[in-house]
């Protein structure tokens, strides 16, 4: 049983990529804290089977096949999640794509491409939610996925990074216009996460990014999905009843912005 300020039950949270990793285990999570998760992903399958793994541990959970980066699909996926459960508490925009080229490579495709998931995908998620929760008039949670990039620079990250930077902006004016609904606005900077996406980006030429990530950490390892998830808990649940327009850096202590 969570302790009272974790606990969900009775609320509806809709997780965004939702498929593999981050998502998956935060959604996983939610639905363990008692919410009725919807599991969105562009990998329709994956979001399947992260809800049905839910249900068998006794979790409330549907999937919805969902591209973040197309305004329509979201605002369907959020008016079904509200038809379902009668309500939208919690919406977690963590689906993302990452992108390598140099400043002096990058494309305008590159570009569009990565905004259009990663930034225009998340700000799509909290119009919808947003506008959702202003209608039921029982305020709500939104928690968005930013990345520790923002706090430093990191070569070949120029799209990712600007979009990253954009959904932090993105996160403290919406919460700045939403407060008075009592919907708060907070954003997650993860460090390096070990999950599918990291996996596919290993540097071999220094030693995998995995170990180099883990010897710059204070507590000398990466992340686990699920150290990101309690993060996402945590501002989605009550124990961040007066915490709006903020940054939670589950990362390690690699970067301490000061
Ligand atoms: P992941 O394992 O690759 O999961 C991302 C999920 O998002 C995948 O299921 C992916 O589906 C889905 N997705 C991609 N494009 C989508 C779209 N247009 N619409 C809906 N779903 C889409 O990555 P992760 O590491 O868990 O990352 C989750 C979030 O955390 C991302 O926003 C990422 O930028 C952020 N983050 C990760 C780290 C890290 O170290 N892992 C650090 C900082 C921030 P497909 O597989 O089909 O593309």
């Amino acid at each position: 049983m969570p302790l009272t300020a974790y606990d969900l039950t009775g609320r509806t949270a809709l997780i965004t990529g939702a498929a593999s990793g981050i998502g998956r285990a935060t959604a996983l999570l939610l639905a363990e804290a008692g919410a009725s998760v919807h599991c969105a992903d562009l990998d329709a399958q994956g979001a399947e089977q992260t809800a049905e793994e839910s249900r068998k541990s006794g979790g409330r959970a549907r999937s919805h096949a969902l591209d973040v980066s197309d305004r329509t699909q979201v605002a369907a996926v959020v008016e079904e999640s509200v038809r379902a459960d009668g309500r939208l508490d919690i919406m977690a925009t963590i689906a993302g794509v990452m992108h390598r080229s140099t400043v002096l490579d990058t494309s305008d495709a590159d570009l569009d491409r990565v905004l259009a998931v990663n930034f225009k995908g998340v700000l799509y998620g909290c119009q919808e939610a947003a506008r959702a929760m202003i209608a039921q008039g029982n305020g709500g949670s939104i928690v968005t996925m930013t990345s520790g990039v923002i706090d430093t620079g990191a070569p070949e990250l120029l799209c990712y990074g600007v979009a990253k930077a954009a959904v932090y902006q993105l996160t403290k004016t919406l919460a700045t216009e939403v407060g008075r609904h009592d919907i708060r606005v907070n954003a997650v900077a993860p460090g390096w996460i070990r999950t599918p996406m990291t996996d596919r980006h290993v540097d071999d030429a220094q030693g995998s990014g995995q170990q180099r990530m883990a010897r710059l950490s204070p507590l000398g390892r990466v992340g686990e999905a699920e150290d990101v998830a309690h993060a996402v808990l945590h501002l989605a649940s009550d124990a961040s009843a007066f915490t709006t327009g903020q940054l939670l850096r589950p990362n390690g202590g690699v970067h301490m912005p000061w």
